[in-house]
C-alpha cells in the first residue's frame, strides 16, 4: 500500500516517513493512499475478534488509516462508541472514548506515527480534550508530552486529567489561537513532535468516526452528519472519510454534513454566509470551551468537506447550546457543552426548512459529560435539609 503526504493546495508530494504539516506553498497536507479498492467486508469480520487492534474502532479499519506493522501500534483501544436512538435521532457518543473525548481517535495514530519517527517529545494546543488525550497516549507509548492551554480557560474535569496522567502543561497568557500559533513555533524550534489537528495523521484517525457509525447503521447512510466547528479537524476528516467510503463502495450516496459552530465562535459560519469568498478570523467567546476558537487550523479543508458533502454551516446562541444540552442530559445521555450545539443546529436548521421531517440525522458528541463540571450544576435540582424525616416529607411537597 503507498501512502504519502500531499498538498490539498498545490500537486506537491512528501515522504511519510519525514515530519511536516504543511506545504512548501503553505498549503495543509493530506495522507494519500494509492492501492486496490478495500472492500467493508473485512471491517464486518474484526468486530469478531479479541484483538486490541480488531477491537479499535479505528485500527480495525487500518488499511485505511496507516499503514504501519500491527505489533508497533499504540492503542488503548479505543472507539467502539455507541449509537444511541432518541426521539427519532441518533447520537453517536464519542464522549465515551478512553478519555473522554472523540480526540483519543485521531491520538492514538499520531501517537502511532510519533513512535515510529522517534520522536522525542510531543505536544499540542488544546481547550483541553486534546491535552488529556495527548497526556494519556503519551503515558502508554511512554513519550514526554508538553501542552500548551489558555490560561484559565479550560474546564476543570479536563485540566485535572491532563496533570493526572502526568503531562507538562504549559498555561498560556492568551486564548487558544495564541497557544496555538506558540506550539507551532515551539515544535518547529525545539524538534517537538505536533499532534494537534494540523497534524494529517490525527486526521485519519478521526475519519473512523464516520465509518464506525456507518458500520453500526449497516452501511446505509443517513441523511444528515451534524458535527460542532471549532478547528474544523471534525469537518474535514468526516469529509474525507466520506469521500473514501463512496469511492471504496462501502456506501452508495454521500451524506450531507451541518457543520455547527457557536455565535461568539463562528469564522466558519461567517465564511460560509459568503461561499468562502474570504478567510475570518475572530476573537473567540463562547461558554462551549472545546469550540472556542477564532482561527481554526483546517479551514480549507473543511472547506472542501462542506462543499463536496453539499453541506451547510449553522450557528447558534450559547443558551441554545444549553437549552439543546438540558434535553441531552435529560435523555439520560449527557454531554459537554460543545457536544449539545449539534442538537441546537438541528432544531434550527429544522425550523427554516433546510432539514426535513422523516431525514435521518447523526448527531456526533465530541466530549463526555464529566469534561465541564461546572456546566453541569444545576442549583434548582439541590436542597440541604436537616436529617429528620419531617425534612424529607417537606423538601419533596415543594
Ligand atoms: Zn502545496
Amino acid at each position: 500500500m503507498s501512502e504519502r503526504l500531499g498538498c490539498i493546495t498545490c500537486d506537491a508530494t512528501y515522504d511519510i516517513g519525514k515530519v511536516r504539516y504543511t506545504c512548501d506553498c503553505g498549503g495543509l497536507i493530506e495522507v494519500q493512499r494509492g492501492g486496490p479498492i478495500l472492500h467493508r467486508d473485512t471491517f464486518e469480520a474484526r468486530r469478531m475478534s479479541r484483538h486490541p487492534n480488531d477491537q479499535s474502532g479505528v485500527w480495525r479499519f487500518r488499511e485505511a488509516v496507516l499503514g504501519v506493522a500491527p505489533n508497533t501500534i499504540v492503542t488503548h483501544p479505543e472507539g467502539g462508541t455507541r449509537l444511541y436512538l432518541r426521539n427519532g435521532i441518533y447520537f453517536k457518543h464519542e464522549g465515551e472514548n478512553p478519555t473522554g473525548s472523540f480526540k483519543d481517535r485521531g491520538m492514538t495514530v499520531a501517537v502511532t506515527q510519533a513512535v515510529a519517527l522517534r520522536v522525542r517529545a510531543i505536544a499540542c494546543a488544546s481547550t483541553g480534550n486534546t491535552s488529556a488525550s495527548l497526556a494519556a497516549y503519551a503515558a502508554q507509548a511512554g513519550i514526554p508530552a508538553v501542552v500548551f492551554v489558555p490560561a484559565g480557560k479550560v474546564a476543570s474535569g479536563k485540566l485535572a486529567q491532563t496533570l493526572a496522567y502526568g503531562a507538562r502543561c504549559l498555561q498560556v497568557r492568551g486564548d487558544f489561537d495564541a497557544a496555538m500559533r506558540l506550539v507551532r513555533e515551539a515544535c518547529d524550534k525545539l524538534g517537538i513532535y505536533l499532534v494537534n489537528s494540523i497534524n494529517p495523521f490525527r486526521i485519519e484517525g478521526q475519519k473512523t468516526i464516520i465509518w464506525e457509525m456507518l458500520q453500526d447503521l449497516q452501511w446505509e447512510p443517513p441523511d444528515w452528519i451534524v458535527v460542532p466547528a471549532g478547528n474544523l479537524g471534525n469537518t474535514s476528516a468526516f469529509g474525507k472519510a466520506l469521500k473514501e467510503a463512496f469511492v471504496n463502495g462501502w456506501i452508495p450516496k454521500i451524506p450531507r454534513l451541518a457543520s455547527i459552530q457557536a455565535h461568539g465562535a463562528n469564522p466558519f459560519f461567517r465564511g460560509y454566509q459568503e461561499s468562502f469568498a474570504t478567510r475570518h478570523r475572530m476573537s473567540a467567546e463562547t461558554i462551549a470551551s472545546a469550540i472556542r476558537i477564532g482561527d481554526p487550523v483546517s479551514w480549507d479543508k473543511a472547506v472542501t468537506a462542506i462543499r463536496d458533502t453539499h453541506g451547510v454551516v449553522e450557528e447558534v446562541t450559547d443558551d441554545e447550546i444549553m437549552a439543546a444540552k438540558r434535553t441531552i442530559d435529560g435523555l439520560g445521555i449527557g454531554c459537554e457543552p460543545a457536544s449539545a450545539a449539534t442538537l441546537a443546529g438541528v432544531r434550527k436548521l429544522r425550523a427554516a426548512g433546510a432539514m426535513k421531517d422523516g431525514e435521518r440525522i447523526v448527531c456526533i458528541l465530541t466530549g463526555h459529560i464529566l469534561k465541564d463540571p461546572e456546566a453541569n450544576y444545576r442549583p434548582e435540582n439541590v436542597m440541604e435539609i436537616d436529617a429528620t424525616i419531617g425534612a424529607v416529607e417537606k423538601s419533596l411537597s415543594s
